[in-house]
């Protein structure tokens, strides 16, 4: 008996695709209630916990430890994030990063004054935090974890929430860990932008269960009781990534979901009948540019720098410096 959709209760589903990003055989659905694409079926516990420890990060990036260049780019990003969110991380606190990865989030925070937690359930990933970066990572799984309510003022969940099989559930689980007032930080692939972006075909993970767009994101957290802060909301439109707070009254309404469930349908339809991605914003040229731009500056960074220790001690310098500065103009 089909169960009904974990955002909006719907039963009603269409098959979108059958194979992953690989060509291997992968069922993907798209929910008529609400949009939401999960993979269908939805893997065990059991399935998932093997394929995260071990087979995950290998069969997907080839290494347990990082490219420089992949670090130096993660770095540069979250540079980005931390200067526009100044006004959230300025207020400091214990923080959780909940699948911390290759652990640049969780060194640049320390670096900033958080008193760091960090989990990351890829031993590999983990050991790498802690060998290299010199950070306390704990490698353990988000079931793993055993937190006392209200303990954090700020856990950070990127890339993460897609791997989750319940997702009401988890973040039910996170809400509780967070001190009254604290922060929820929720990033996710927006499988929209990349069902527009990509190649034919170039979409679906096995490890990715459930694929968000920005009003699917905001109402599953709303279902787990959260709701996106206003302080953020208008930086945060459009983006598969928003703050939350622990609150009532985030629900999207019953038209909104449907005319999300339309929207997706035709997105997919798009992506599955044409075999070349619609262009992004900008010139093939500027977008060349850019390209080129980005790769001189990861090479000088490359040649002065020759660990991911090092990288890493550039970048939290960096960022001290640029906030300093924006700080300094109020
Ligand atoms: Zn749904």
């Amino acid at each position: 008996m089909a169960e009904g959709c974990v955002l909006c209760g719907a039963t009603g589903t269409e098959v979108v695709s059958r194979t992953d990003r690989h060509g291997q055989p992968l069922m993907t659905v798209l929910c008529s209630g609400c949009g939401v694409l999960r993979n269908d079926p939805v893997p065990t516990a059991e399935e998932l916990d093997r394929f995260y420890r071990k087979d995950y990060r290998e069969s997907y990036k080839g290494a347990t430890e990082p490219r420089l260049r992949q670090v130096w780019r993660n770095l540069e990003r979250l540079k980005v994030h931390f200067i526009e969110f100044r006004d959230i991380y300025a207020r400091g606190g214990d923080w959780l990063d909940l699948g911390a990865g290759s652990g640049e989030f969780t060194f640049l925070a320390r670096h900033l004054g958080a008193e760091m937690t960090a989990v990351e359930p890829h031993e590999g990933y983990a050991a790498y935090c802690r060998e290299k970066l010199g950070l306390d990572v704990a490698g353990r799984t988000l079931e793993e974890c055993d937190f006392p309510e209200g303990r954090f003022d700020l856990i950070r969940l990127s890339h993460v929430l897609e791997h989750m099989r319940d997702p009401v559930a988890s973040l039910s689980v996170l809400r509780g860990w967070l001190r009254p007032g604290g922060v929820l930080y929720i990033e996710v692939p927006n499988i929209e932008a990349e069902a527009r972006n990509r190649l034919q075909g170039r979409l679906f993970h096995y490890g990715h269960i459930y694929n968000y767009n920005p009003l699917t994101l905001r109402h599953v957290a709303a279902r787990a009781g959260l709701v996106e802060m206003p302080e953020t909301a208008a930086r945060c439109a459009g983006r598969c990534a928003a703050f939350f707070t622990a609150d009532e009254g985030g629900l999207q309404a019953d038209e909104a979901l449907i005319a999300n469930a339309a929207r997706m349908r035709e997105v997919m339809r798009g992506h599955n009948s044409r075999r070349l991605p619609e262009p992004e914003e900008g010139t093939v040229l500027g977008r060349f540019l850019r390209s080129m731009t980005a790769r001189l500056r990861e090479a000088r960074a490359g040649q002065r720098m020759k660990t991911h220790r090092a990288i890493a001690e550039a970048a939290a310098a960096d960022l001290e410096r640029s906030l300093k500065q924006v700080m300094g103009r109020g």
